[in-house]
């Protein structure tokens, strides 16, 4: 996202959806707007590898919470 920062989710003011929690050390949490085509290719293509290269898997969580829900304008 730092490379194109267009697909970062963002706040009611317009600003990109960027969240020290205090439980990653000094890494802040970047958040992805769930609306843009390339983030949902990019979540479908990671599952996709991860399936692939560990396929013993029976599941795995995806969780998407309500910090930081993106308030952009874009439609899913
Ligand atoms: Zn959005």
């Amino acid at each position: 996202m730092e490379q194109q920062p267009e697909l970062y989710g963002l706040n009611q003011a317009g600003d990109k959806l960027i969240y020290n929690f205090g439980v990653y050390g000094p890494n802040a949490s970047h958040h992805a707007c769930p609306s843009q085509k390339a983030n949902q290719e990019y979540v479908s293509e990671s599952l996709r590898w991860l399936f692939t290269t560990l396929p013993q898997l029976s599941g795995v969580q995806l969780e998407t919470g309500d910090t930081g829900v993106c308030q952009c304008q874009l439609l899913p």
